[in-house]
């Protein structure tokens, strides 16, 4: 699976004090047992060097907000210029996670009042966020719960996890159980596997989705028996978190192939951070390597509120400039939703450049994305239904169950062994309406 470069090498055997080969390089367990959580273990491996400053004042920062980075994520840094590497920047503390502006909160998503139980946040009607693991492979700088970082690494028991599966099982209208964290894919094989095979004895939940930055950070994590075991809890929908377009790498690349040929829909949420990605040339060349990888970018988002992101956060008008510069401009699969977060817990809201100019009873004045403008003829007559939800007598069907597609008719039906029909008669035949006038 990919290719183990010279750099990797390098990294490899100053971890190890000695030559290790592909496969030990490739074993996601060594890589998490040599996450880089040190500032001069990060500077050794990468060959830079900072100065006393700065090294003291990164220090300050990662005791409140602690490091770390897998081997191969650190690997991906261009060493000749580094302070501008969407990687480094993602990765490498920042004295300015400390400063605290008026309008940040430690929790600006309201996660923690929208949670009825321990490890799980039910937020919208239909699904929930169940947090299955609170640790990841890498402490991403811009971690919208970043306040959870390292003050409880562990990945919850199994006494949590059921009673966070009880309240799934006891609210029936739960259709959609999102796994994330932490990241999903810390926990080993077999614990997931438990996880999901309860999750699908739940008659309700039709839908698995998982959220994870493993092939981004730690693609080895997608091995051939992570692949076998998630294929048995199809639908499992796997939602990944790719920033830059340097991210993406021949193992990553593989890893996604790995789990799209397991049947799974993979989508990529990013995060439109200042300095790494807020730029449309960059984010049109991402969502373009996204699709060939057969990733569907879905959402954009505008950086939360939390505590230590403002360095990283632009105005919303930049997310807008690059929908602007993808709407129209490329595929529409390549197009992720643009959301705000909204602080206080009220969920995503999309926001969009604005299509609609104006519009009176039967026109609508629209513009495209070339800036041509354009009308919509309103249909003169439009018979609008009466709705008093008395659906039985609407000639609107709502029949929501699927259609009988194996329902045989005619000379097929009498042929069939699972009809019971053994005739079939006109309509008007003379003897049947006899029979009607006598019954
Ligand atoms: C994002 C999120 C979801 C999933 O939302 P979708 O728009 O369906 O992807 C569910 N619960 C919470 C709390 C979320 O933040």
């Amino acid at each position: 699976m990919g290719i183990y470069s010279v750099s990797q090498q390098k990294i490899a055997t100053q971890i190890e004090q000695k030559q290790i080969g592909k496969s030990k390089w490739k074993d996601w367990r060594w890589q998490l047992k040599h996450c880089v959580t040190r500032v001069d273990s990060f500077e050794a491996l990468l060959g830079i060097s900072l100065t006393p400053n700065e090294k003291r004042k990164i220090e300050m920062t990662m005791r409140k907000f602690p490091m770390a980075v897998t081997p191969y994520y650190l690997s991906l840094i261009d060493r000749d210029d580094f302070r501008n590497d969407p990687v480094f920047r993602q990765a490498f503390p920042d004295v300015r996670e400390l400063e605290i502006e008026a309008c940040d909160m430690a929790d600006p998503l309201a996660e923690d009042q929208d949670s009825p139980v321990a490890g799980i946040t039910h937020r919208y009607p239909d699904r929930v966020l169940f947090h299955v693991s609170n640790v990841c492979s890498m402490y991403c700088r811009h971690c919208t719960r970043k306040r959870k970082v390292g003050d409880m690494d562990s990945i919850p028991g199994r006494e949590q996890i059921k009673a966070a599966l009880e309240y799934i099982r006891a609210h029936q209208e739960v259709r959609d159980v999102l796994l994330s964290g932490g990241d999903p894919l810390m926990l080993n094989d077999d614990y997931l596997d438990w996880i999901l095979t309860e999750l699908r004895n739940i008659e309700h939940v039709q839908v698995i989705r998982i959220g994870t930055r493993m092939p981004v950070v730690l693609p080895y994590r997608i091995t051939d028996n992570l692949i076998e075991m998630l294929k048995k809890h199809h639908p499992v929908w796997v939602n990944t978190h790719f920033n830059h377009p340097r991210e993406i790498t021949s193992s990553s690349r593989e890893a996604l192939r790995m789990l799209a040929d397991a049947g799974i829909p993979l989508g990529n949420q990013t995060v439109l951070l200042a300095g790494i990605n807020d730029c449309p040339r960059i984010m049109k060349s991402l969502v373009h390597k996204l699709v060939e990888n057969r990733v569907r970018p879905y959402y954009l988002y505008q950086c939360d509120l939390s505590e230590g992101l403002s360095h990283f956060r632009t105005p919303v008008g930049k997310g807008v400039e690059i929908m602007e510069s993808l709407i129209g401009h490329t595929s529409g699969f390549a197009v992720p939703t643009f959301v705000i977060d909204a602080p206080g817990g009220g969920g995503k809201i999309p926001v969009n450049p604005n299509y609609l100019i104006s519009l009176s009873t039967n026109k609508v004045v629209l513009r495209n994305y070339e800036g041509v403008i354009t009308t919509y003829q309103e249909p003169d007559r439009y018979e609008n239904k009466f709705c008093d939800r008395k659906c039985d007598k609407c000639n609107l069907k709502l029949k929501l169950e699927d259609s009988q597609e194996s329902a045989a008719t005619g000379i097929e039906m009498l042929l069939s062994d699972y009809d019971n029909t053994i005739s079939l008669t006109p309509a008007d035949n003379e003897r049947m309406e006899r029979r009607d006038e006598r019954g």
